[in-house]
């Protein structure tokens, strides 16, 4: 098994973890139904994407 030749120091530690943050998820009303969902994906509440409908709507429980 490879094993680390030295000990990651706190200082090295924390420049990898600088990247590790998490990033909140975006997100927008749909243009067509006001329901929050996510850029550049089809609306899942009524299957709009770019003003027209892509996807048929989906039918509530
Ligand atoms: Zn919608």
């Amino acid at each position: 098994m490879a094993v680390p030749k030295r000990k990651v120091t706190r200082s090295r530690r924390g420049m990898r973890r600088g990247h590790d943050a998490l990033v909140s998820v975006q997100s927008n009303e749909c243009s067509n139904c006001g329901e929050l969902k996510l850029p550049h994906h089809v609306c899942g509440a009524c299957g709009h994407y770019d003003g027209r409908e892509v996807v048929a709507a989906q039918e509530s429980l």
